[in-house]
């Protein structure tokens, strides 16, 4: 090996590892997340093509929302998380939930009791894999959210159970700060 191979070698290296040690990952993620039709206010209804979403969704994401894939229990974001905030449509931006109407359910997946509002969600039969099961979409975009149960707590005795990754999380302090322009 030559002097010129040694340091491109390095030169490599080194531009490999700043690539994993700093944050872009989650930043290029970020602005996928945020694409045309994401937004928090917007209640006009989201109709894409599969190929247009997968445009626009990250692999993980278009997985759950538009092939209604499962997240493995207890690897999720937010399936332990008791911060106080409100839950987005990661797809579109649509509020779906707020952390008020969250409980520990210990299936291994975020579990809220009810919706933000009862348009926030649209729901289907779903019969699959042997079982018969309600399926919850997102009342603007249709991805698939999860599926809800009657097992939940009072007031509602209902169990929303919710993938992760489907969900993107504003906690109430940042919220605020953005408010107050901080
Ligand atoms: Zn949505």
């Amino acid at each position: 090996m030559n002097w010129w191979n040694l340091i491109i070698l390095s030169l490599s290296i080194l531009v490999s590892n700043r690539t994993y040690s700093q944050e872009p990952k989650n930043k290029s993620m970020e602005d996928q997340k945020k694409s045309d039709v994401y937004s928090r206010t917007d209640t006009s209804k989201v109709n894409l093509t599969n190929e247009e979403w997968k445009e626009r969704l990250s692999p993980d994401v278009y997985n759950i929302a538009r092939e209604k894939g499962t997240e493995w229990a207890f690897t999720g974001k937010y399936w332990n998380s008791k911060d106080d905030g409100t839950y987005y449509c990661a797809a579109c931006g649509n509020p779906l939930f707020v952390s008020d109407a969250k409980f520990e359910s210990s299936c291994g997946w975020p579990s809220f009791f009810e919706p933000v509002t009862k348009g926030s969600l649209i729901y289907a039969p779903d019969n699959t894999h042997g079982m018969h099961r309600t399926e919850v979409m997102c009342g603007r975009c249709k991805a698939h959210l999860g599926h809800v149960f009657d097992d939940g707590p009072p007031p509602t005795g209902l169990r929303y159970c919710i993938n992760s990754v489907i969900l993107d999380f504003e906690r109430a302090k940042e919220a605020e700060n953005n408010f107050n322009g901080k």
